[in-house]
């Protein structure tokens, strides 16, 4: 096969949130950047929908904010969570200091595309789809570059940085040799869809036997149902009706529709892993987002935490990038700035949010209810802490050349 030769400043593998992020920002600075994404488009596998105050926030200092806003999309100002029938509000994002103080449901790919649009108008940037990157380009140690197939060749990337965005499964950061220390106990996601009426009213996350996060995407709902991992044999053996029985009960207002749930075909399994990286690079590479810390579902922060990765990268990275000055010690200050909210976010996901989730299939999580829960009850004022732990996360990292205040 043909080997094509590519020269960038820097290659970025992975066009998800943190990978497209970074290469807008980093093409936004001048820096020549390619970004390599295996796929055609941003279509698949489900990976969250939730645009985040602080991420949205970002946006308005990118001056983007107004077109964003125009993409389809709906709000949600305070996150409700239901244990046996029973609404707690467990995060209020209303008196948040953004211009948008809630979360944004977007289907990704919207997202992603808005991104990849803007990245497209700055001169330095590429971004090459249908590319995989298969290996590292190692010289003396250090990493110079990716090597990466397409259907008809094989091209070599240079750069002075690779950034591994390649999410929880990153094969560069194996390439690279380096190691995950593994989190919370994976779990698996079932994710399908219901038809929604304009009357329903479904909480956005359900616990019980199983738990139910319920997505309004206008005329359907996206349900995630979430089962302990390794069970989804176990529960297909007691056949599509269990599965209807489950979500009936989580969700009486979606029982009159569960019958739309024909086969098991019509359900798509997800999985859920945690981890994080003891040291996020090593010479001429540096891992970001899922790829440095897989995050769950939980909270639904990994997206955001993506993001800030993306911008704390881009604001130290950038103009050394730019002068021709990178060093080693760069990398290792992106990892300090961004280490301690990742590892507090995913203590948050771990203590606060694993008891939601069940432990066995046949585990009913109203019988757990972390006891924090009855104090959110009492003690509304916690729901504003923890909105804006959610919503914002911790050390919220902004445009370093701002276009809006
Ligand atoms: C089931 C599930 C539900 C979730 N729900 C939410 C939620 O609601 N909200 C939230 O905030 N977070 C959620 N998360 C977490 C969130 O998906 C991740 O934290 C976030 O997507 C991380 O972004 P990323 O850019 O680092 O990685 P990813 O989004 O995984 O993107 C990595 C990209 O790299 C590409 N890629 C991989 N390997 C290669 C290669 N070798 N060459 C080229 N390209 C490659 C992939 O195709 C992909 O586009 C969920 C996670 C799971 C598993």
């Amino acid at each position: 096969m043909q080997v094509r030769e590519l020269r960038v400043q820097c290659c970025v593998v992975g066009g998800g949130p943190a990978g497209l992020m970074l290469g807008t920002l980093l093409a936004r600075q001048g820096v020549e950047v390619a970004v390599l994404e295996k796929h055609a488009d941003f279509l698949r596998d489900f990976r969250g929908d939730t645009i985040h105050p602080s991420t949205q926030e970002l946006i308005h200092e990118l001056g983007w904010l107004e077109e964003f806003h125009r993409l389809p999309h709906t709000k949600m100002d305070r996150v409700t969570v239901a244990v046996g029938g029973t609404p707690v509000t467990f995060a209020d994002f209303r008196k948040l200091p953004v211009r948008s103080p809630y979360i944004a449901f977007m289907p990704q790919w919207e997202f992603l595309d808005f991104l990849a649009t803007k990245a497209a108008g700055f001169p330095g940037f590429t971004l090459l789809r249908r590319t995989e990157a298969s290996d590292l380009l190692i010289d003396e140690g250090r990493v110079v570059g990716v090597r990466a197939n397409t259907e008809t060749e094989i091209i070599e990337i240079r750069a002075d940085l690779v950034v591994a965005a390649d999410g929880r499964h990153s094969r560069l950061r194996d390439r690279a040799g380096l190691r995950a220390v593994a989190g919370s106990p994976p779990m698996d996601v079932l994710w399908f869809r219901l038809s929604r009426r304009a009357t329903d009213h479904v909480e956005f996350f359900q616990g019980g036997k199983g738990a139910l996060v319920a997505i309004d995407r206008g005329d359907y709902w996206q349900i995630a149902y979430t089962i302990p991992t390794n069970t989804y044999p176990e529960l297909r053996a007691l056949g599509i009706g269990e599965l209807r029985h489950r979500i009936s009960a989580l969700a009486p207002a979606l029982a009159d529709r569960v019958d739309e749930l024909g086969t098991w075909d019509d359900v798509h399994q997800l999985t859920v892993r945690v981890d994080r990286l003891d040291t996020w690079h090593r010479p001429g590479l540096l891992c970001i987002g899922d790829a440095a810390h897989a995050m769950s579902p939980a909270g639904g922060v990994g997206i955001n935490l993506a993001i800030q990765d993306a911008v704390a990268t881009a604001n130290i990275l950038g103009p050394k990038l730019l002068g021709h000055s990178l060093s080693d010690d760069d990398l290792a200050g992106v990892q300090a700035r961004r280490e301690l909210p990742v590892k507090l976010t995913q203590l948050f996901q771990l203590a606060i949010l694993r008891d939601l989730y069940p432990k066995s299939l046949g585990d009913d999580t109203t019988a757990h209810v972390p006891p924090i829960f009855r104090v959110f009850r009492a003690l509304p004022i916690l729901r504003r802490a923890t909105g804006r732990f959610i919503g914002l996360g911790i050390r919220p990292e902004h445009i370093a050349d701002k276009v809006e205040p």
